[in-house]
């Protein structure tokens, strides 16, 4: 199952490169960062863009925020190989300036298709980039940390982990909501 998926994956790629989305930001980047880690896991993390250290080791959240999302991982008791983990928009904006509406429309196909190949049972949004793109015109500060269901899938919106990185308020409310997860899987299975 999970070789098939990785295949997929590998497939859908080759297909973003093919078919030549977003060439300006394609021409900038140094590499497609697809993805990481378990492609059979029950949740699966999207955040906005790579920055520069995803750019340049083709792995999502590597960097700063990363640090941090790992530490988060581990207070609701997962591994990052316990999970998989992506961002909307697949290639690094220059200067790490926010993805355009284009870009994310660009690759709005794609994300929904990874993850009809990985079919996780929870998306957890990060930051409001992604969170608009599967529950349009909620406002995060409203919204988050609470799971919320469409059309069998669970969505768990979530701060961004960078947001919250040096705002201690948002970090020890992103801690909170992480610490939720298991019961909020536990509930679904
Ligand atoms: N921020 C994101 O949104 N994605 C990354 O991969 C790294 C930082």
């Amino acid at each position: 199952m999970s070789s098939d998926k990785a295949r997929q994956l590998n497939q859908l790629a080759a297909e973003i490169v093919n078919n030549n989305v977003c060439p300006e930001l394609a021409q900038s980047a140094k590499q497609l960062v697809m993805g990481d880690g378990n492609v059979d896991a029950d949740i699966v993390f999207i955040g906005e863009a790579p920055g520069k250290n995803e750019d340049e080791q083709g792995v999502p959240f590597v960097g700063a925020a990363g640090k941090f999302l790992d530490e988060m991982l581990l207070e609701a008791g997962l591994k990052r190989t316990d999970v998989y983990i992506t961002n909307i928009v697949k290639y690094r904006p220059p200067n790490n300036r926010d993805p355009l509406p284009e870009e994310k429309t660009a690759f709005a196909p794609y994300l929904d298709k990874q993850l009809e190949i990985i079919k996780p049972k929870i998306v957890a949004t990060l930051g409001r980039h992604s969170m608009e793109h599967f529950l349009p015109g909620m406002r995060i500060s409203d919204v988050h940390g609470q799971p919320k269901r469409k059309y069998g899938t669970v969505y768990l919106p979530l701060y961004h982990p960078a947001a919250a990185l040096y705002n201690g308020g948002l970090r020890q409310t992103l801690i909170q909501d992480f610490k939720k997860i298991p019961a909020v899987l536990k509930k679904i299975n």
